[in-house]
């Protein structure tokens, strides 16, 4: 029979597929078993309304032959088969569910950049020639009396002939290639790498993947030895058996798994020793259906050890596996969580960039975020202890999405922040709310880089002494945070280092007023011999039991300009806060320092201004910039 040429797409497609350098070649048995597994599907349904079909459920099976010797495997099914038309309508032209972006996805990687991105696709049965150098496919479709076999070499045509075949169904025969320098394709003639292959990707198919397996068994030969012992000799048995595991475990109802077992595969599949802290199993209808087996992690141990995220996210359409690290599911907030998604509405021709865009994956992503926040909840609400250290590992990832695009995730986040308010004592904002007395207006907040630190900053003294709580926030992260929420409640926060505490009555504010304009000369000086580094200085209304302290005024806080020192980026790194060196009149160090200038000791005055200063910066956790001279003029006290 005359070869017949393949339509010009699906010949450009064969050509990329070939004679790319393809990473992930393996899916090709994937692809196929994937196929057989749509068409027991479709012979299984027709046999729920056709008697003819003469099968039962449990008589539907694939079975794979290796021969090493010719060189071939042969994947066997007794579905519903392909006509002769069928065949080359099917298999002349590229896959038609999806071919359209595909088409597209084509082009732009013969666009040249990026020829690798074939691997991410589910390329359907062209893939068999990625590691075949012919194809023969014999096949009858059901109701039929004649087969078909169709062959191909590849890009450069098919050939289709009737056959006769027993029985209704389809062989696909892959004539593996000869070895080459770069590819061992020898290697996928292995029964255990087929079953290793069948094991990753194919393990959740519902119909039984049947293989001989051989193995070695110790028998007695029916002699004895001198000792009159019985012999023993090892022998080859070949046993056909099911390779795959059928039903995913995310699939079987929940009175037949318990939440052990669950614990007990994420454990075993993603090689974690540490129990979870939230288990969720999830079987969702309607708008989209889907089932999800999904674990958050007892620990960051990826993300922290590597320093590269990995999604724990696999996908899969009705038991194929289409993706790992699927991290287009659920944001990035929730990037740790681990499992699996399975949904009927997926198509296997997903490749990453798709993702994005896919209706389906965004409403699962949106459904399952629910569901883990939910759990993330209660888990706060039931075991305080977990959650903190669920806290602990994952929190920044919470705090990083509530800064995300401008706030966008801010209310769907915020339930789930914890804050310091005392060493051994964490509050939801919501709890801070709660616990206000009804005298406090706002939620006071106080930062630095460590807990210790902030508690330890001066301008928190005040606020206390009136028995009101504070925030810490331990980093500039925090304070984006709060910048984000901008509120919770209806309550403002009021940063204790920069912001007007609010404690002052008019009258207050006003005498406070005087005292700065009586002064002013005095801290005009001091400002003056401080040389440009502080912006103002004032008479502070925060300080008690300190001299001095540093605040700021506009957008850089203190933190923020820790943050930036350390950065990779030079311009940032130069970026400083505006300082305000608030000083406690009623302080000696601060009288003392009036009585200098007073007497006319102005030398003196300006150092003692300076030892002040640096003492603000020590207290506000900022580095000295000279230490040595700051060691000279405390000398001099002496
Ligand atoms: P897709 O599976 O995405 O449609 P493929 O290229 O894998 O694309 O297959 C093309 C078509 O060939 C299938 O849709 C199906 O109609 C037919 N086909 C492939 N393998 C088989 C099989 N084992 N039995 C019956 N039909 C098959």
């Amino acid at each position: 029979m005359a070869k017949k040429q393949f339509k010009a797409e699906s010949k450009r497609l064969l050509d990329l597929m070939i004679n790319s350098i393809y990473t992930n070649k393996e899916i090709f048995l994937r692809e196929i078993l994937s196929n057989a597994s749509d068409a027991i599907d479709k012979l299984c349904y027709l046999s729920l309304t056709d008697d003819g079909v003469g099968l039962n459920r449990e008589d539907f099976r694939i079975d794979i032959f290796v021969d090493k010797a010719a060189r071939t495997i042969t994947v066997r099914d007794n579905g519903i088969g392909m006509s002769i038309s069928e065949a080359e309508a099917n298999l002349g032209v590229i896959a038609k569910s999806g071919s359209y972006q595909f088409k597209g996805e084509l082009e732009k990687a013969q666009g040249g950049e990026d020829v690798s991105i074939i691997g991410q696709f589910g390329v359907g049965f062209y893939s068999a020639f990625m590691v075949s150098d012919r194809v023969t496919v014999i096949s009858r479709k059901y109701g039929e009396a004649q087969g078909v076999c169709w062959e191909s070499r590849g890009a450069d045509g098919y050939t289709v002939t009737p056959v006769e075949r027993e029985g209704v169904g389809t062989d696909v025969i892959m004539h593996i290639k000869a070895d080459t320098e770069e590819e061992i394709y020898g290697s996928y003639l292995e029964k255990w790498k087929i079953k290793a292959m069948v094991k990753k990707y194919s393990d959740y198919v519902r119909w039984p993947i049947c293989m001989d397996m051989e193995r070695q068994e110790r028998v007695e030969t029916g002699e004895t030895d001198d000792e009159g012992k019985p012999k023993y000799e090892y022998r080859t048995i070949i046993e056909n058996e099911i390779i795959n595991s059928r039903v995913p475990i995310w699939q079987r109802p929940k009175d037949e798994v318990s939440d052990e077992d669950c614990i007990q595969w994420y454990k075993e599949k993603q090689h974690e020793e540490k129990e979870p802290c939230a288990l969720l199993r999830v079987s969702a209808e309607g708008n989209v259906s889907y089932k999800a087996l999904l674990f958050v992690p007892g620990e960051a141990r990826e993300l922290a050890y590597t320093g590269e995220h990995k999604s724990g996210i696999t996908l899969y359409a009705n038991g194929v596996m289409i993706m790992e690290h699927c991290d287009k599911l659920v944001n990035e907030y929730f990037e740790f969580v681990k499992g699996v998604v399975d949904s009927p509405d997926l198509s296997l021709n997903i490749s990453r960039e798709m993702l994005q865009h896919d209706r389906q994956l965004k409403l699962i992503g949106r459904s399952l975020e629910k569901k883990i926040k939910g759990e993330l909840e209660k888990l706060l609400r039931e075991d305080r202890p977990k959650y903190e250290s669920f806290w602990r590992s994952f929190g920044t990832h919470i705090k990083a999405g509530v800064c995300d695009e401008y706030g966008r995730y801010k209310d769907f986040l915020r339930d789930l922040l914890l804050f310091y308010t005392s060493e051994d004592k964490q509050l939801t904002l919501k709890e801070y709310v709660e616990a206000m007395p009804d005298s406090q207006q706002v939620i006071y907040y106080a930062s630095s880089d460590t807990l210790k630190h902030a508690m330890s900053l001066p301008q928190c003294e005040q606020v206390r002494s009136r028995g009101y709580e504070l925030l810490y926030l331990t980093g500039p992260l925090d304070e984006v945070v709060l910048e984000n929420l901008q509120e919770q409640d209806g309550k403002r926060f009021c940063n204790v280092v920069t912001d007007d505490l609010g404690f002052d009555t008019e009258e207050e504010k006003k005498a406070a007023e005087e005292r700065d304009l009586e002064n002013r000369e005095l801290l005009d000086f001091v400002k003056e011999s401080l040389g440009g580094t502080v912006s103002a200085v004032r008479l502070s209304r925060k300080l008690a039991a300190l001299p001095c302290c540093l605040t700021t005024e506009g957008g850089i806080t203190l933190e923020m300009e820790k943050y930036f020192r350390h950065g990779p980026n030079e311009q940032m790194r130069k970026l400083r806060a505006t300082r305000v060196l608030e000083l406690n009149a009623e302080h000696i160090a601060v009288e003392a320092l009036k009585k200098a200038y007073d007497a006319g000791e102005r030398d003196r005055a300006a150092e003692l201004a300076k030892i002040l200063e640096a003492l603000a910066e020590m207290m506000a956790g900022c580095e000295i910039e000279d230490p040595a001279a700051f060691v000279s003029l405390v000398s001099k006290l002496f």
